[in-house]
């Protein structure tokens, strides 16, 4: 037993009992140790769960939006008060730098919050075509299952979009961070938010999210995840065509034009890679650099990557955290092994914490685009990187991948512009353009179906009617 224990789960507006006596430990990366319990869940919690959110539906989807979004109001007040909680808490079991754990963990998803709570008390008037009058009702039961890398950002942009809408969830969280979604659901318990309208069940993928992926009272399955754990949930819905909204892989490309600032390009990208550790879906994994400046920008990425400080997350001079868990870390360090390409940076060999699950920041040049280091998702703080002759070369090497979720381009400015339009890919950061989170986000291909945050994001919890007078 530890002090961080959380032993219940959230159903029906209480906090109750899991259905087995089994438990799942949740460690601390950078110590190996572990630092709390929480229920394993089980088919039958789902079950519970899923009742929950199915009474609580009508009353919810049938309040004018404007008083969802004072619920959405107080449930953001609740969670801003917790903030420094959840930096901490993120730093413990995911190991995120508490520099950046302030930021990205604890910011992000409070502006994601703020912003739906606004846009429910500002609802966008119904609209009418001829003689139809176009109205937008909330899909159902949500089920949400969501990753660890980001813990609480991508549980937040499901549920606030979707109670926004109207809609009722179950939430299962990763099973490698469970503990700042509690937070979540201390929050929500404090804002009142209605009984049956936010369920928390945690667990395995294979015993809860298998369970909610399935279960014929869920009308949408929203899912952050790698891309074979999105296509399990896509066969899973099929049977009863339950809605499915993924938010999959990537392995997107920063292209550095023959124009560009190659300075600012190099050292944006760089960091972008190995923000968390490089386990970011919209991370820059291939940097692609115009053969004028190739041997500088390899060099600079190089040294950029060397002078990385990595250790306890805690430390304020600490870059680079750990990997979340030892597989992540030999999965990486299998990646780092295989690869043909030169070594510039880091590697198997270059020094880091002997405990814990660290990987030192890692470059390779010279990357043959067709190889495993440019086609998978490495998932870690591995940057690749590539030559390209003209714009055309490099928009093909762009595009060769199955995903196609983030990128980046610098270069003169309209001259980046046609470039970033010809990616194929949901997002693209011109000239270091700063992340938007009111901006949709989504893949194309394999990155994902459907898109979060902002409106739109509110839009994929909805069906939309058309009623003809
Ligand atoms: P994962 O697919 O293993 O797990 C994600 C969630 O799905 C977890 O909660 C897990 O328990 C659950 N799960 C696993 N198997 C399941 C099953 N059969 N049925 C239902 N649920 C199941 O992914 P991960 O290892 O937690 O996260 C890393 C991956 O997620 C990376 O590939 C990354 O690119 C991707 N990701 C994508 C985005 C995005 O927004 N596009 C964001 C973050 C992570």
């Amino acid at each position: 037993m530890t002090s961080l224990d959380r032993p219940h789960l959230f159903i029906g507006g209480s906090w109750v009992p899991p259905s087995s006596g089994s438990s799942l430990e949740v460690e601390n990366p950078a110590t190996e140790e572990t630092i709390a319990h929480v229920p394993a869940g089980t088919a039958e919690d789902v079950d519970r769960a899923v009742s929950a959110a199915r009474a609580a539906f009508d009353g919810w989807a049938g309040l004018p939006m404007a008083a969802r979004g004072e619920v959405l109001d107080r449930l953001h007040t609740a969670l801003a008060a917790r903030a420094g909680d959840i930096a901490e808490t993120v730093g413990l079991e995911l190991g995120t730098p508490l520099k950046v754990a302030k930021m990205v963990q604890a910011g992000l998803p409070l502006t994601v919050l703020r912003g739906y709570a606004d846009a429910a008390v500002r609802p966008t008037p119904e609209e009418t075509i001829g003689n139809s009058l176009i109205v937008h009702e909330a899909v159902g039961v949500v089920g949400a299952i969501t990753p660890w890398n980001y813990p609480l950002h991508q549980v937040v942009a499901k549920v606030a979009a979707a109670m926004a809408a109207g809609c009722t969830v179950v939430l299962k969280p990763s099973e490698l961070t469970p503990l700042v979604a509690y937070l979540l659901f201390d929050a929500a318990e404090e804002a009142g938010v209605p009984a049956g309208v936010l369920n928390l069940v945690t667990g395995t993928g294979a015993e809860v999210g298998a369970a909610i992926a399935g279960h014929p009272g869920v009308d949408m399955v929203s899912f952050t995840g790698s891309t074979a754990t999105g296509k399990a949930i896509t066969r899973a819905a099929a049977d009863r065509i339950a809605k499915v909204a993924l938010e999959l892989g990537g392995k997107s490309a920063n292209i550095v034009l023959e124009d560009a600032d190659v300075v600012k390009a190099v050292k944006v990208g760089v960091g972008n890679a190995f923000l968390n550790s490089g386990q970011t879906c919209t991370a820059w994994t291939r940097m692609l650099v115009h053969r004028s400046h190739y041997d500088e920008a390899v060099a600079l990425a190089a040294k950029t990557a060397a002078g990385y400080t990595v250790g306890d997350p805690f430390d304020e001079g600490t870059r680079l955290g750990p990997l979340v868990s030892g597989a992540q870390r030999d999965r990486v360090r299998g990646f780092i092994s295989r690869a043909s390409a030169r070594l510039v940076a880091g590697g198997l060999e270059a020094p880091v914490p002997s405990r814990g699950h660290f990987v030192a920041p890692t470059v390779f040049a010279d990357v043959d685009p067709a190889s495993e280091l440019a086609q998978e998702e490495i998932f870690g703080p591995v940057l690749s990187i590539i030559p390209f002759g003209d714009d055309d070369e490099a928009v093909t090497i762009a595009n060769n991948s199955r995903y196609g979720l983030a990128g980046g381009v610098w270069g003169s400015p309209d001259r980046a512009l046609a470039v970033a339009r010809r990616m194929r890919t949901g997002a693209v950061d011109v000239n270091g353009g700063a992340f938007n989170p009111f901006a949709p986000f989504g893949g194309y291909k394999q990155s994902g179906v459907g898109r979060e945050l902002g409106v739109y994001g509110l839009a994929e919890f909805q069906q939309t009617k058309a009623i003809q007078r």
